[in-house]
């Protein structure tokens, strides 16, 4: 205790302090999210999310070359079809937007290669599975989940990503893949995705806004985290071989949670209005740009392995 103690000592200068600095970012663990819009030309600006795009595919393919380029480890691939219909079929075509995306980052670039799998972005209601007297039919958007599953894996995907919070997903999406001998195509689940009112403006950047109601019938609860680890031992026991906890800085107690518990890799996503947030208050100039690297870390030293987030390309362009 004082005055024998004293916690001042480690903080004296800048040597010593990096001397016992607890927690650093590793770029091996950031994941950048990519837009590829099949409706677009070049490409273009997401309003509520400045210097963030939507891209044409011609243009993805230069833009993933030049994160390749700055050393920009892993994608994760979100695309925007030209056709939607009730059952969300284009996700399962195999020229469709996602999974030429998923060709051509294979063969242009050494990142890996992840592909969020949902409906949302491919149904003319905008919700993440097949709607069935005003209901997301769960058992039924399975069977398509799977499909679509098969159609990433043939692309060449590494990690398929299935966020649409339909009951026995990752369980579906593994049998489906070990079926057809895709034994080696990891899953990265989003176990916990919260009914966030954070996602505004992915949802601007997806096109995948719902036509009615919301996705409180099948996305979690915000105020619950007890059923959040119970979400995640269940894809555990179907396979996961990541577990997530969506979004992240308001939700920092589950992604310690989940590190405690669990031995496997957990990932966080922090989402667009986490992004819009604090970018906004950079450009404003009413938060200092280090904020970025202090809502990083925290995620990390709240324990998550990897961090999807769209800071990612700016982070790894700025720390040669
Ligand atoms: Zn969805």
């Amino acid at each position: 205790m004082f005055p024998v103690e004293r916690m001042r000592r480690y903080r004296l200068n800048e040597d010593i302090r990096s001397m016992f600095k607890e927690t650093y970012i590793n770029k091996d663990k950031l994941i950048m999210p990519v837009f590829i819009d099949e409706n677009e030309r070049g490409k273009k600006e997401i309003k509520s999310m400045p210097g963030i795009y939507r891209y044409s595919i011609e243009e993805y393919e230069n833009y993933v070359k030049y994160l390749d380029e700055i050393g920009v480890k892993n994608i994760i691939l979100f695309g925007i079809p030209k056709n939607k219909d009730s059952t969300g079929s284009s996700s399962y075509d195999k020229n469709g937007i996602v999974q030429r995306s998923i060709r051509i980052a294979r063969d242009n670039t050494k990142m890996n290669v992840i592909a969020d799998l949902c409906l949302c972005e491919y149904t003319d209601t905008g919700h993440c599975g097949v709607i069935e007297n005003n209901y997301v039919n769960n058992d039924k958007t399975l069977e398509i989940y799977g499909k679509e599953a098969i159609s990433y894996a043939d692309s060449g995907v590494d990690i398929i990503a299935p966020s649409g919070m339909m009951d026995g997903q990752v369980k579906a999406i593994r049998k489906s893949l070990d079926d057809n001998n895709y034994i080696n195509t990891i899953i990265m689940a989003y176990s916990s995705k919260f009914a966030s009112n954070l996602y505004g403006p992915f949802r601007d950047a997806a096109d995948s806004t719902p036509q009615f109601g919301d996705r409180r019938s099948y996305q979690m609860d915000y105020s619950n985290g007890r059923e959040a680890l119970r979400e995640m031992d269940l894809d555990i026991e179907e396979g996961a071989d990541i577990i997530m906890v969506k979004p992240a800085l308001f939700y920092l107690d589950l992604i310690h949670e989940a590190k405690k518990y669990y031995n496997l890799p957990v990932a966080t996503y922090m989402v667009s209005g986490e992004y819009t947030m604090i970018k906004n208050s950079v450009l404003s100039g009413l938060l200092n740009e280090n904020v970025i690297d202090e809502a990083l870390t925290s995620v990390f030293r709240a324990g998550a392995d990897l961090a999807i987030n769209y800071f990612t390309e700016d982070y790894i362009k700025n720390h040669k």
